[in-house]
């Protein structure tokens, strides 16, 4: 396993290190809530994204930013 997370590289490996977030979350029962605003993230774009971490509203006030 620690082979494969060596081979990968830049946005696969970060993508990785998002899913095992969400799945932290998911244990922690805070999957799903916006950290930007604590409001749930909507259902399509959970299943757009599984591991977003904002809804859209504050992914939108980040990115511009
Ligand atoms: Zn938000």
């Amino acid at each position: 396993m620690a082979d494969l997370l060596t081979r990968l590289e830049g946005r696969e490996r970060h993508q990785l290190d998002e899913i095992q977030s969400a799945q932290a979350r998911l244990e922690s029962g805070t999957f799903g809530v916006c950290e930007g605003c604590g409001d749930a993230i909507p259902l399509s774009r959970l299943r757009a994204l599984p591991w977003a971490r904002h809804c859209l509203t504050c992914q939108a006030r980040d990115e511009h930013r």
